[in-house]
């Protein structure tokens, strides 16, 4: 199928997109997109393991007026409506959803939702019931290691030692993933601790990606307190992305727990409503485990989302919905194979399911 993969792309989806075959098909269900925010206007992609998953304005309206005349886009508050039993999903049903709350869901994305009439499900960690800015732990230790000068390096702080040689870029990211799962095995102070010595000996090379009101402050930043709430007042409907997003596999159950519980009683201090939904950090077959799905419906969610499969006609057990992962290379006539439920069939028979075939380190998800 990799082999295959430059073909099924460039020739074969363009031409059954052309001839109508995806929304021809009477495939029944949900499909649930993931976003992750978009790439504002002004910047340039970093890394594909980085970035990859974040897609200009306009593909956006491009992918909203295709759903919106093959498919039905049915809002958060249906979903929750059909997971609680209380109305029936419409034939081709879709639901829009967007991972880690980066502020430019606020300033770029929502513009082309609202111009679109439709509503998303935006899943936000714990950072944006701050009232002051913060960035994702793991995307700026990216930044770190990807500019930090060539030659070996050792950080040490608060119980946590990583060491290791920085050289190609391929190497740079292999370091980068394998701390990802390490410093997901601390809380989130002793992170922060490691953070903060990383910048220090890496060479505080981030800085200049935060300034506030600059395009990159919209891609790295995450939504404050107060524009969480001007998001939610916008229509859209807001669930529970953990506390700090570390991969929860690799935390101590107790720690794991309260991370997927508190963020939601955080959220719904905030916003002063329910928060029925969950969406599992980086949400790959490494990080959910049968142990964390347990944690979602135990917390006492209506539903929980993965970040894999998904597609119309594909099973839907509540706490480990499917989603379409949207990428920044997906032509949109793959982006409707996707939806339609057409890749995952073809994956089925060929043999092996997407789970976890989408996904290289870090790229896939987050
Ligand atoms: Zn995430």
């Amino acid at each position: 199928m990799r082999i295959l993969s430059p073909f099924l792309k460039r020739v074969f989806y363009p031409a059954l997109s052309l001839a109508g075959v995806y929304h021809r098909t009477s495939a029944t269900g949900l499909a649930v997109v993931t976003y992750h925010g978009l790439l504002p206007e002004g910047c340039e992609p970093v890394d594909s393991a980085l970035d990859g998953n974040l897609i200009r304005a306009e593909m956006l309206g491009r992918q909203l007026r295709l759903l919106k005349a093959h498919y039905n886009v049915i809002s958060p508050e249906d979903a929750l409506a059909w997971r609680e039993e209380r109305c029936k999903l419409p034939p081709r049903a879709v639901l829009l959803t967007c991972d880690d709350g980066l502020l430019n869901c606020l300033t770029d994305m929502l513009p082309v939702l609202q111009k679109e009439k439709v509503s998303c499900l935006f899943f936000v960690t714990g950072a944006s019931t701050e009232e002051s800015r913060t960035r994702l732990w793991y995307e700026e230790l990216f930044l770190l290691f990807l500019r930090a000068p060539a030659g070996h390096f050792e950080i040490s702080s608060a119980g946590v030692r990583i060491e290791g040689d920085l050289g190609s870029r391929g190497e740079r990211r292999e370091i980068w993933w394998s701390s990802v799962k390490r410093l997901s095995q601390v809380d989130s102070r002793a992170r922060a601790l490691f953070l903060q010595a990383a910048r220090i000996q890496l060479g505080r090379n981030t800085e200049r990606d935060f300034e506030p009101h600059s395009a990159s402050c919209r891609r790295f930043g995450l939504l404050t307190r107060a524009e969480l709430q001007e998001l939610a007042s916008a229509g859209m409907t807001i669930g529970a992305h953990t506390l700090s997003h570390p991969m929860l596999s690799q935390l101590p159950p107790e720690l794991a727990y309260a991370e997927v519980s508190e963020s939601r009683t955080r959220l719904e201090s905030v916003l002063q409503k329910r928060v029925w939904a969950f969406a599992y950090p980086f949400g790959d077959p490494q990080s959910v485990t049968p142990r964390v799905l347990a944690m979602a419906k135990e917390a006492r969610y209506e539903a929980a989302f993965l970040n894999f499969g998904g597609g119309l006609g594909t099973a839907l057990p509540p706490y480990a919905l499917p989603r379409v992962h949207v990428t920044a290379e997906m032509s949109l006539a793959e982006f409707e194979a996707h939806v339609s439920g057409f890749y995952e069939r073809m994956h089925r028979v060929a043999g092996r399911g997407t789970q976890g075939a989408a996904m290289t380190q870090g790229q896939a998800s987050k």
